[in-house]
């Protein structure tokens, strides 16, 4: 099976809807320490709002509806993150509701961890393998590749 090497430094990517966005920024407060080893990319206003908390610099891409979430998730398909902490909100459609979808397909397919509450983020943010060189596993897809198509 094709692999990938993760460092011990992750690359974590955060996203937040906004009414998800004050979740975030406490459970980052709380967690400042452990991210203080970590490169942190987010989406815009989720970027910013990160900075102001944590006081430290955080790549910003757009805006989630304006491009931010497909930027990630080429990032993700292009090697360039490692985990992805996506707080989005249950209870409110999106106007980007086909980016949110498209994103979580695309952490899926190579096989990046996501976390979409924090719990999830808490088991990620406190695993051994955090801290330490990984080997991730990525889906064979030389198959479909090279599917014929008539
Ligand atoms: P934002 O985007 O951080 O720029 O608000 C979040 C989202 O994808 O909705």
């Amino acid at each position: 099976m094709p692999s990938r090497e993760l460092s011990a430094r992750k690359r974590i990517a955060m996203v937040a809807h906004d009414n998800k966005k004050k979740d975030l920024i406490e459970w980052a407060e709380f967690n400042k320490v452990i991210l203080a080893k970590h490169e942190l990319l987010a989406t815009g206003t989720t970027g910013r709002l990160l900075e102001d908390q944590l006081d430290r610099p955080v790549k910003k891409l757009l805006s989630g509806p304006l491009g931010g979430d497909q930027q990630i998730g080429a990032m993700i398909a292009s090697g360039e993150i490692d985990i992805l902490i996506f707080f989005w909100d249950p209870m409110e459609a999106q106007p980007h509701d086909s980016d949110v979808k498209a994103l979580l397909r695309v952490a899926i397919a190579w096989n990046c961890p996501v976390a979409c509450d924090r719990s999830t983020a808490d088991f990620i943010l406190t695993s051994p393998l955090l801290n330490q060189p990984y080997s991730v596993n990525i889906p064979d897809y030389s198959g479909y590749l090279k599917r014929k198509i008539d």
